[in-house]
């Protein structure tokens, strides 16, 4: 067991860094984050930081040095960094699942083979192969770039009229992966904790919207039948343990009319749909990555209230003057100072009494 007083260390600053240096702040711990950029979320928040590329090995080195165990806050830091990392210290998440969870292709593949259903996919690496998966897969779907895409970057959407070489040109990678499109009427999300000893602890499936390409707001609990309810926690919590993922694990998944299920992304790390726990849950997330990379039991992922949370984007932070008024609302800023479009600024989450 890593005790409080340890230093966790965090890599990435974003605001799921700093969400996650809080809560280790409130059990006793202390963070140390690691990324390139100087003014991040995370490091406004803790004195222990690392500004160095994530292939500066002597930066890696002085940093492993100085924290008892390493986590990430996005999944696009590069595995041979957390390979680095773990050849002395522990990384929870382990590189494996961060390998997995960056390339859009092994994770289909390994969804696949541990037999969760996922929309059909095609690799794709050029236009006479995109022509090739189309025909297989059929005329609607959507082409995406195989690493490196979030929020709908590198994406392509591709109808039976649509110009594949000019979508080839847009996705604008060397591989890509087309996949049939789903007629989807929810798409939800999953977050499981997982200790080290195979202990998990699932919170409620959640109920995604999205504007942009970008989360806008999640509903907790879901608006879905409670046997889909119940197929979803145990998809997610099969995939964490085929991982033997130690952490938190977000899984996202589309419902179909038919009360299908199909798994769209993993993420081995906190997540945005899983804001609202910090409010509305016993054990924050947040709380929960700590406690899971720390070997400390999992705590209650059970919720005394219902929630909606709503992402605060660009120019939206100004709303902040009137959200902070209202009585039922947790206002969370990052501290970030540039409201960009399309950049997370904060989140609120607003309380309801919980119905069941
Ligand atoms: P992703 O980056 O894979 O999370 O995709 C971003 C959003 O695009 C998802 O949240 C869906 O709304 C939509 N999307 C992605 N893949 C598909 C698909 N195969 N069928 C239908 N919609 C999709």
């Amino acid at each position: 067991m890593i005790a409080p007083g340890a230093t966790i260390g965090i890599l990435g600053g974003g605001q799921l860094g700093r969400m996650t240096a809080l809560a280790a702040a409130s059990l006793g711990y202390k963070t140390h984050v690691y990324c390139p950029e100087r003014d991040s979320p995370a490091k406004l928040v803790t004195p222990y930081q690392t500004t160095a590329g994530y292939d500066d090995r002597a930066a890696l080195a002085r940093f492993a040095a100085a924290v008892d165990v390493v986590t990430f806050e996005f999944e696009n830091v590069p595995a041979d960094c957390a390979e680095i990392l773990a050849e002395s210290k522990p990384v929870r998440p382990g590189p494996n699942a961060l390998r997995i969870a960056q390339d859009r292709l092994r994770e289909k593949d390994f969804l696949r083979s541990i037999d969760v259903a996922t929309a059909q996919y095609r690799e794709v690496t050029g236009v006479a192969a995109l022509q090739r998966a189309v025909r297989d897969i059929g005329p609607h779907g959507v082409l995406k770039t195989v690493r490196g895409g979030y929020d709908g970057k590198g994406q392509v959407a591709i109808r039976p009229d649509a110009d594949l070489a000019q979508a080839w040109a847009r996705m604008g990678a060397e591989t890509g992966i087309l996949e049939s499109f789903v007629d989807f009427i929810c798409e939800i999300s999953v977050i499981v904790a997982r200790g080290a000893g195979g202990g998990a602890a699932t919170y409620v499936p959640v109920e995604n919207h999205h504007a942009h390409h970008i989360l806008d707001t999640t509903i907790a609990p879901a608006r879905i039948a409670p046997a889909v309810a119940m197929r979803a926690e145990a998809i997610a919590r099969h995939i964490a343990d085929k991982l033997d993922l130690v952490g938190l694990l977000a899984v996202e998944m589309f419902v179909t009319a038919e009360g299908e299920v199909l798994v769209n992304e993993i993420a081995p790390r906190p997540h945005n749909s899983g804001h609202w726990t910090i409010d509305a849950c016993i054990t924050s997330q947040f709380e929960q990555l700590v406690r899971a990379i720390c070997g400390l039991p999992l705590g209650s992922p059970e919720r005394h209230s219902d929630a909606v949370m709503k992402n605060l984007i660009g120019d939206d932070v100004g709303k902040w003057r009137d959200i902070v008024g209202e009585p039922a609302a947790k206002l969370h800023l990052y501290g970030k100072a540039n409201a960009m479009p399309g950049r997370k600024m904060g989140h609120v989450t607003r309380l309801m009494p919980r119905r069941d």
